[in-house]
């Protein structure tokens, strides 16, 4: 039933919450915040959360970092400021392609671990705010952070330190990328053997088992 919904949904104009439904279009099977946004790319669909403010928007909201009430500020700023959304946008594509290169090779290149470094300071220097510990409607708490003066500006805070939590704690080792050399997924790898091949078991793993199960077939 979801997966019928996001595919008659998707080209329907805004309803009142995005959330199951970009859950849904949007992986997030990485197990790090930082490497779903790597994924937000969506290379394989060919939609990418950062196309427009919008849908970075929803993005956020699907990830879990924005609730509705700061969404709907978000989408109001917007409007008000739609120079201040489009450098936010830009902001985001940059800090996402100097990620993937932190992915993909981040492990074994000095230059990119430091050009992500710069990167996270970037980011990190220019927001201004407040940390908060919330509770949440389900009893839940998360830690956020209320920026001051520029809204946009703490949008990638936690991006960021999540990517920066990966350096501080050398876990690049365990980043992968999908087998599937059509897919660009990256994940981290929890797997206590560190084999873990797949981004998703439901769709690239179950397509590799499917192509394994005809190739026995037309033996
Ligand atoms: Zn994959």
């Amino acid at each position: 039933m979801l997966g019928q919904m996001s595919s008659t949904l998707e080209f329907s104009p805004p309803v009142v919450s995005h959330e199951t439904r970009d859950r849904h279009s949007y992986a997030f099977v990485a197990e790090r915040m930082w490497l779903d946004f790597v994924n937000s790319d969506n290379i394989v669909r060919g939609s990418d959360a950062l196309y427009d403010f919008e849908r970075f928007v929803r993005w956020l909201e699907a990830a879990q970092l924005l609730d509705a009430e700061r969404a709907a500020t978000m989408r109001r700023r917007a409007v008000q400021q739609p120079a201040g959304a489009l450098a936010v946008l830009g902001d985001a594509r940059r800090v996402r392609s100097v990620l993937r290169a932190l992915a993909e090779r981040g492990e074994t290149s000095h230059d990119i671990r430091n050009e992500a470094l710069i990167e996270i300071n970037r980011v990190l220097g220019r927001s201004a705010g407040t940390r908060r510990l919330e509770l949440q409607g389900d009893g839940s708490f998360v830690r956020a952070f209320v920026p001051v003066g520029d809204a946009f500006a703490g949008l990638l805070i936690p991006i960021v330190e999540s990517a920066a939590d990966a350096l501080i704690v050398r876990e690049l080792s365990r980043v992968r990328r999908c087998a599937d050399p059509r897919c660009g997924k990256v994940f981290q790898d929890e797997t206590k053997n560190g084999r873990r091949r797949w981004c998703d078991m439901s769709t690239c793993g179950n397509r590799a088992k499917a192509a394994r199960h005809r190739m026995k077939l037309h033996r």
